[in-house]
């Protein structure tokens, strides 16, 4: 089964009446050459690194490269248990976890770079927060990482997920459109459901730039991913409703490659724009040693 648009593979899971999950899978056991046990094993070994990042930044005391982050997660983690959390346990589970797997790659640790390691916490976040509110298995989601993937897919063939080609929203755009369509898929949603709510994610971040701090994928990254979290469960419980996007999947990757490409340079990861330049991160980059590349 192969498909390089959404168009072509919306129109594989209609013929096949399969869910994106599985002809996603159908298609790695293909390309991969490799047996279906083989490619589901790699799948859980990506889950596992995900669940171990978690782990590590709700237990350890990580301090970033760049000194800028560390600890955040454990404060989020607190303040729901002391109950001030203002959002509900799932939004505020998903986005503790995806500042917490910030933490963890901003201080060299193991991620999986899905689609990127700057916007690795968004799927982990979203997926762990999901499996504990749902009580679901290890092997849904594991099923769920391969519709993800699939949108992963789209987006690289079609576009890019590369901070300085498109700037954030082709990052945390592409982590929050590819976690948007997992969760849809998860909870019953049909495949137009999911690539709606990957197209909805997509659109809700068109023209993020790209400004690291410094240079380094800290600040303002670790809240971003926070929020390409919150925006994948806002996009898939739209799609849920049966609210369909007029904008199909495959002209939301356009447009989005189109408006990253017309960023100025300064926003697409040179650390020459935006929050970069802001005087206070200029001072904590002096206060911290970060050499600037400006
Ligand atoms: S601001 Fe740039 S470096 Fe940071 S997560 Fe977004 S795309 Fe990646």
């Amino acid at each position: 089964m192969n498909f390089t648009n959404g168009k072509q593979l919306l129109d594989l899971c209609n013929e096949h009446k399969l869910p994106i999950s599985q002809v996603m899978f159908t298609r790695e056991t293909t390309y991969l050459e490799q047996n279906p046990e083989q490619v589901f094993k790699k799948m859980e070994q990506a889950y596992t690194i995900m669940k171990q990042a978690i782990h590590r930044a709700l237990t350890e005391d990580l301090i970033s490269m760049g000194g800028m982050i560390g600890g955040e997660s454990n404060k989020l983690h607190a303040l729901r248990m002391e109950g001030k959390n203002i959002c509900g346990s799932l939004v505020s589970k998903a986005i503790t976890y995806a500042i917490g797997v910030l933490e963890v790659n901003a201080s060299m640790g193991l991620i999986v770079a899905a689609p990127t390691a700057g916007s690795s916490g968004v799927i982990p976040g979203v997926l762990c927060a999901v499996q504990e509110e749902y009580d679901l298995t290890d092997a849904e989601i594991i099923q769920s990482l391969y519709t993800a993937s699939a949108v992963g897919y789209l987006i690289t063939r079609n576009a890019t997920t590369a901070g300085d080609e498109g700037g954030c929203q082709a990052e945390v755009g592409s982590a929050s459109a590819m976690a948007a369509a997992a969760i849809t898929e998860l909870r019953g949603g049909t495949p137009s459901q999911c690539l709606d709510a990957a197209s909805f994610a997509l659109i809700n971040i068109l023209g993020l730039v790209c400004d690291p701090v410094g240079g380094l994928v800290e600040i303002p990254c670790q809240n971003r991913n926070a929020m390409g979290a919150s925006n994948a469960l806002i996009s898939a419980e739209i799609a849920l409703s049966g609210i369909q996007s007029v904008v199909p999947i495959d002209e939301a990757i356009e447009i989005m490659y189109r408006v990253g490409r017309s960023l100025p340079m300064s926003l697409r990861e040179t650390a020459q724009g935006g929050t970069a330049l802001s005087p206070s991160a200029c001072s904590a980059c002096r206060s911290k040693s970060i050499k600037q590349t400006f």
